[in-house]
């Protein structure tokens, strides 16, 4: 993509979702980790509804470590997948205590030790948690990145990940990847995007663009 349209949709990212940020609610970076591993599958609105009580009855690495899985399931019972996510935070908890004593590390691989723990979170949690420019690839950014030409449609997401940090200045990274899940989540979206109001639709790749185009023309 030429350097032209990057500027292009970066300026229309920034006049659209100035204020763009992480919407998951957490007070420090354990938090920040659990609320991104619940988030799988589920939004965000979702998550923070559970965290409001799962936050305060689970202080500490050892609350989640020591708690029987039963009781956890049944604290996270109200979100998606939710055995698999009991499972895998107790783990990453008893992981966390073993290797790193129990603080959160800031570390991209060291992060993806902990079990339940991918390339995604580990991305959000080091730039988010920590400010440390990363370029986290969910469903959104993905969609996005492919529909405006960032990447190709075949590209995995670890293709989309490595053309937008090749794309996009390295201090941009972070904002950027608040206002792509924001133009997804708000704009264009998976089955029904906005591209009768969208000013990039002469760069986008959609189909749908071709159709309004289509029917401009008549
Ligand atoms: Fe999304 Fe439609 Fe805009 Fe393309 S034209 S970026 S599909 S809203």
């Amino acid at each position: 993509m030429n350097k032209e349209k990057i500027k292009r949709i970066l300026n229309e990212l920034d006049r659209m979702f100035p204020d763009a940020k992480c919407e998951l609610e957490y007070g420090n970076e354990l938090e920040l980790l659990i609320a991104v591993m619940l988030s799988a599958q589920t939004t965000d609105a979702s998550v923070n509804k559970l965290t409001k009580t799962l936050f305060k009855k689970y202080r500490t690495v050892d609350d989640y470590a020591n708690a029987s899985l039963e009781v956890l399931e049944a604290d996270l019972r109200s979100i998606g997948l939710y055995r698999n996510k009991a499972k895998n935070v107790k783990a990453m908890a008893e992981k966390l205590i073993e290797d790193f004593q129990g603080v959160v590390p800031c570390d991209h691989e060291a992060l993806q030790t902990l079990p339940g723990v991918g390339r995604k979170t580990a991305n959000v949690v080091i730039s988010e948690g920590f400010k440390v420019p990363a370029l986290a690839v969910d469903t959104h950014v993905e969609r996005i990145s492919k529909r405006l030409g960032f990447a190709l449609k075949n590209d995995s997401v670890l293709q989309v990940e490595k053309k937008l940090m090749k794309a996009i200045d390295k201090e941009r990274w972070i904002k950027t990847h608040h206002q792509l899940i924001f133009f997804g989540r708000y704009h264009c979206k998976s089955m029904n995007p906005s591209c009768q109001d969208c000013r990039l639709i002469d760069i986008c790749k959609e189909s749908k663009r071709k159709k309004y185009l289509k029917k401009a023309e008549i």
